[in-house]
């Protein structure tokens, strides 16, 4: 039988636009839905215009820290609206090299919405379409859980779109979107509150990282409340009231004129896609896939945070790409989940890959794990005569020498940890590390000489 055809994408974010321009340089005839704008979330309300608002918020701290290096004291202040122009300026600039990259790979875009009919057809828009093989790569969404009067919380998306900088912020929840966002606007002003209902922020990352920013953040002036559970949002003419609850069950508020932030996670974006005419399988609300992105249904994939793997934009990129070389380049391959680094770009950075200490202790047994920790002051920070602290801690497997985790908290820690995850993909050990001569004088050098 003949298709439209031979790949059709659901969603032109960072998985979907790899997938459907690795499948078209093998020759394969693309199409691909998007009823948004291209690039996704990374794009358009995520990685890029968030990175872009962090850059701008560490001037603060570089404005004060010249004065160490003889410059006089500079008075000035972040003007958000020529800020949030720029990004967003910058936002339509990528979407358009989007297109065109699109565009020069001839994959076809259909600025709608798509749905299936049966495995093989789509109504997108008004037009029916019939394709052999169909990509499913639609991402997520910010949700707001059933809290009552959660409704008077903005979400991350709503953030880029904000004309004035709030006076004060309150950040509900504790994950990467939390601490991120409440970190940049603290640096470019805001009074910021974090409220969070476990006694640490970051749930999930290495304990000695997640203690180490939440310290910090409370050092540079971030109210964290923690081990409340939120129960209900109220508002009145004074702002909000938000009503909570501490660990011992006893009740607790707070009255706040604050623009309040709900970044309490994010969902598969599966509503309406018709997969009720497939046989594509649904668990937890993520698209079930087995390690090549099949789904149930044999002609039908799925890649990035609809799939709930790990929800990070090069994951989602590098399915894809693996995909697309499978089904449509004789290269069988799949991508390895294993050693995946990622940051937290937070004020201060936090970058981690491998392991933490408590993992490794559980798959490998206490007494089979060696900890190599390091906290020191920069030299940058001497001049200056700042009390701020780099951690590196490298968790190692005893039998073996082998690297298990790197993680750090400190200045360019997704810079130096990004190189640093080579060497633990590629299984190298502490020796290797010893044996690696250190640039000096930098941070990143105490990873190749820790005792
Ligand atoms: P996360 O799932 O990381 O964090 C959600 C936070 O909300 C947690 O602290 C969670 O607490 C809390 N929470 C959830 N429900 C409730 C509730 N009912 N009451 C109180 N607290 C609640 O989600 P995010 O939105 O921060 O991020 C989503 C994803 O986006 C991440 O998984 C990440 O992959 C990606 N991302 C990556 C970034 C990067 O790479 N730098 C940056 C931003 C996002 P608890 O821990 O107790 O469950």
């Amino acid at each position: 039988m003949s298709y439209d055809f031979d790949l059709f994408v659901i969603g032109g974010g960072s998985g979907g636009i790899a997938t459907a321009r690795r499948a078209a340089e093998y020759g394969a005839k693309v199409g691909l839905a998007e009823n948004d704008r291209l690039g996704g979330t990374c794009v358009n309300r995520g990685c890029v215009p968030k990175k872009l608002l962090v850059y701008a918020s560490r001037f603060a701290d570089h404005f004060k820290e010249a004065e160490g290096y003889g410059w006089s004291p500079i008075q000035t202040q972040c003007n958000w609206q020529k800020l949030i122009t720029a990004v967003n300026q910058e936002v339509d600039r990528l979407n358009g090299i989007y297109q065109r990259m699109l565009d020069t790979s001839q994959v076809k875009i259909f600025p709608a919405f798509a749905r299936f009919l049966d495995p093989h057809t789509l109504q997108v828009g008004e037009q029916q379409i019939t394709a052999d093989k169909v990509l499913i790569a639609v991402g997520g969404y910010p949700v707001r859980p059933p809290i009552p009067g959660i409704e008077h919380a903005i979400l991350s998306d709503d953030l880029f779109n904000l004309q004035e900088q709030p006076k004060h912020f309150v950040v509900l929840g504790g994950g990467y979107i939390g601490v991120e966002f409440a970190c940049l606007m603290n640096k470019l002003g805001s009074k910021v509150t974090q409220i969070i209902r476990q006694d640490k922020i970051l749930r999930g990352f290495e304990e000695d990282l997640r203690t180490e920013i939440q310290e910090s953040m409370i050092k540079h002036g971030i109210n964290i409340i923690n081990n409340h559970q939120l129960v209900s949002i109220t508002k009145g003419e004074e702002g909000l009231s938000i009503q909570l609850k501490n660990k011992a069950g006893e009740d607790d508020a707070m009255s706040v004129d604050a623009l309040t932030l709900a970044a309490l996670g994010r969902k598969a974006k599966l509503e309406n896609l018709g997969l009720e005419n497939t046989a594509v399988e649904v668990k937890n609300n993520a698209i079930v896939v087995d390690q090549y992105s099949h789904t149930a249904e044999p002609n039908i994939f799925s890649v990035g945070d609809c799939t709930d793997r790990i929800n990070l934009t090069p994951v989602a990129i590098n399915e894809g790409r693996a995909l697309a070389d499978t089904e449509f380049g004789g290269k069988s391959r799949i991508m390895s989940h294993e050693n995946v680094p990622s940051a937290v770009f937070s004020t201060p950075e936090a970058a981690t890959v491998g392991l933490t200490e408590i993992e490794a202790k559980e798959k490998f047994g206490e007494e089979n794990i060696k900890i190599f920790r390091s906290k020191f002051r920069s030299m940058y920070y001497t001049l200056p005569n700042l009390d701020e602290k780099t951690l590196m801690k490298l968790v190692v497997h005893a039998e073996t020498n082998k690297v298990l985790g790197a993680h750090m908290v400190g200045d360019y820690a997704g810079e130096i940890i990004q190189g640093v995850a080579i060497a633990v993909k590629m299984g190298a050990t502490k020796a290797d590390f010893d044996a690696t001569v250190g640039i000096h004088p930098t941070s990143a050098e105490e990873f190749v000489t820790m005792r």
